[in-house]
């Protein structure tokens, strides 16, 4: 009898630790702010009110990192929901030479097929073909058939790189109106009437924001060297049409929450058989860094109304009942125009030299060496560069030894590593703040991808000489454009901000975890992080 009791008494625990162990999220949603550096974060976190805040009271690394040098938008997406450094995505950067492709047009996109007749770089054909590695929405989908995959983006190559090669809805931004790849998946009714009121909001001129006392704190004009422009006053105020406008403003994140915010509902997202992930890449932080840097009026407005706008998303989320869990981090961090920094106290910022971009330096060295034809191929002063392959094997290797040489007698050149040199050693396992920055580099290097040499700036130096277009940039090996905010949240969740470094590939483990998807061992980079509540690391 006694025996019975304690039985009924074991099983009665053992049911109600069942009952209190957590059950998984319904849906994962999981938000890029694309460009959103930590110190960024670190700045405005006291002054969100809204979603973000309510994102910054759950489990927060302040001191996360894009572990890699090559900080762009392709690599960093890549790495959120695969678990994997660019290294094994194979996205290295947003452009990459390919001098085998058949068209003049020796760039090759990061989500494009460029084997499709008639296309460019420019002028491409979207495609998750370049990325080499599963995301974490198509190992849901290989586990629990009926999970849907879906994205949402101001840019193509977030949502291709978040949802990757077997999504069940894609849309972004693609100059004129949201559009998919996807030429098979049904288009959910609330796409065209979403488009149509998009277009029609785009058809009237919007008027400037309201500044609030923090943001009006930040109103100072700063002239741009070169193009003598001023940036560092703006509210958005955009005229009837203006595209451009519209997508370097937080009217286009609006515009992306309000098309993720009707697939919720038309799909049922969370509320389906299976667990749903939902990615929601972030665009307009980018594109206002780029256009006015990240210490004036036009960064402060935009981070305002992301948080508000990101709080209204969260609070249909709720409205509809749905058990979901959420995960944010950025794909790069950023750094403000070295005019402002100077003022600023940052002594050294500076624009780059012209003469280190690859078409200035191979023409120089052509000339120099007797040659013919470009000499060196590459999208930016800094970066993945190529020889000329139509040059002979024994000019190839004099070019290539010169271009070395030259890079790094430069004193705006941190360092320069030849494909040799990066191939010869294993990409880190250690904490991401101690990488060296051969280590950073030969994270964003992918045999027969990469460039012959890969060239390192100096930290502050900004990669943009001519100021006319983008006057701000990422892109660098240094601690502002790698270091980024990871945010975990669900309902209920105690608050902690975590001061130990965590790395962006750690975030695919980590929700697998919590969603009870299986993972190879070893078949990521990245680790569960133990510190996020209800995340169990051991054990099956
Ligand atoms: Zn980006």
């Amino acid at each position: 009898m006694r025996k019975l009791l304690f039985a009924a008494a074991a099983a009665l625990f053992a049911s109600q630790a069942l009952a209190q162990a957590p059950t998984p999220p319904r849906l994962l949603v999981v938000f890029s702010i694309d460009q959103f550096s930590a110190n960024l974060f670190d700045e405005y976190r006291p002054q969100f009110t809204a979603g973000l805040a309510r994102l910054a009271s759950g489990t927060v690394f302040r001191n996360g990192y894009q572990a890699h040098a090559m900080t762009e938008t392709c690599p960093g997406h890549s790495t959120l929901l695969t678990g994997d450094h660019p290294a094994r995505t194979g996205i290295i950067t947003n452009i990459w030479v390919d001098q085998s492709v058949a068209r003049a047009d020796k760039s090759v996109y990061c989500a494009e097929d460029e084997t499709q007749p008639g296309t460019s770089s420019t002028n491409y054909k979207v495609s998750p073909k370049h990325l080499l590695v599963p995301t974490m929405g198509e190992l849901m989908k290989r586990r629990w058939p009926a999970s849907r995959n879906v994205a949402v983006s101001g840019k193509d190559r977030a949502a291709v790189m978040m949802s990757g090669h077997v999504a069940d809805q894609r849309w972004y931004w693609n100059g004129k109106a949201f559009t998919t790849d996807l030429a098979n998946a049904p288009v959910p009714q609330v796409v065209p009437r979403f488009q149509a009121a998009l277009a029609a909001a785009l058809a009237q001129p919007r008027p400037a924001l309201e500044s609030p006392p923090y943001c009006q704190g930040k109103a100072r004009p700063v002239t741009m060297e070169g193009s003598g422009k001023a940036v560092g006053n703006g509210q958005f105020g955009r005229a009837a049409g203006d595209l451009t406008a519209f997508r370097a403003s937080p009217e286009i994140d609006g515009s992306t929450l309000a098309l993720a915010a009707g697939l919720v509902d038309e799909m049922k997202l969370g509320r389906g058989p299976a667990p749903d992930l939902l990615s929601i890449s972030l665009s307009a932080t980018d594109y206002v860094g780029h256009a006015y840097g990240t210490e004036g009026e036009e960064m402060c407005l935009q981070l305002l109304e992301l948080d508000r706008e990101v709080g209204d998303f969260l609070a249909l989320l709720d409205s509809r009942g749905i058990d979901y869990a959420v995960a944010l981090a950025a794909d790069h961090g950023g750094k403000d125009v070295p005019e402002r920094e100077r003022l600023a106290g940052v002594g050294d910022a500076v624009r780059v030299d012209p003469a280190l971009s690859p078409g200035t330096m191979g023409k120089k060295l052509v000339a120099k060496l007797g040659l013919q034809g470009p000499g060196l191929l590459g999208d930016s002063p800094f970066g993945d560069i190529e020889v000329d392959r139509r040059l002979s094997a024994a000019d190839q290797k004099r070019l290539l030894d010169a271009a070395v040489a030259a890079y790094r007698a430069h004193p705006e050149v941190e360092a320069v590593f030849t494909a040799q040199q990066l191939a010869a050693i294993p990409v880190a396992t250690t904490p991401p703040e101690t990488w060296s920055v051969i280590q950073r580099s030969r994270a964003s290097y992918y045999p027969g991808r990469s460039g012959d040499f890969l060239v390192v700036l100096k930290k502050d130096v900004t990669p943009i000489a001519n100021t006319s277009g983008s006057v701000a940039t990422h892109g660098s090996a240094w601690d502002y454009d790698r270091r980024v905010p990871i945010l975990f949240w669900r309902a209920g969740m105690p608050s902690a901000t975590i001061e130990h470094s965590a790395d962006t590939v750690d975030i695919m483990p980590t929700l697998a975890r919590l969603i009870g998807l299986p993972l190879q061992p070893g078949s990521v980079d990245g680790h569960c992080l133990g510190d996020v509540p209800g995340v169990q690391c051991t054990g099956r």
